[in-house]
C-alpha cells in the first residue's frame, strides 16, 4: 500500500495524521486530492447513468408515439 503522507509536497511542513490539507500553507494532501478525483469520477458517473436515463426515455417515448 502507499506510505502515508508526512510532509506537505508545497512547503514542506509536517502533516497532521491524515490531514486533508496542509496547516501552514493550505495545499492538499495527496490523499485529499485521491479522494477528490474520487468524487469527481463518481459525480461524472452519477451524471452520465442519469443521461443516459433521459435520453433512454426520450427514445422509448419517441418510439411508443
Ligand atoms: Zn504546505
Amino acid at each position: 500500500m502507499q506510505q502515508t503522507q508526512v510532509a506537505c509536497d508545497a512547503c514542506g511542513a509536517q502533516l497532521v495524521p491524515n490531514a486533508a490539507y496542509c496547516e501552514r500553507c493550505g495545499a492538499r494532501t495527496r490523499r485529499a486530492r485521491r479522494l477528490v478525483r474520487l468524487a469527481i469520477r463518481v459525480e461524472l458517473l452519477f451524471f452520465l447513468a442519469f443521461v443516459g436515463l433521459v435520453i433512454a426515455f426520450i427514445w422509448i417515448y419517441s418510439v411508443q408515439r
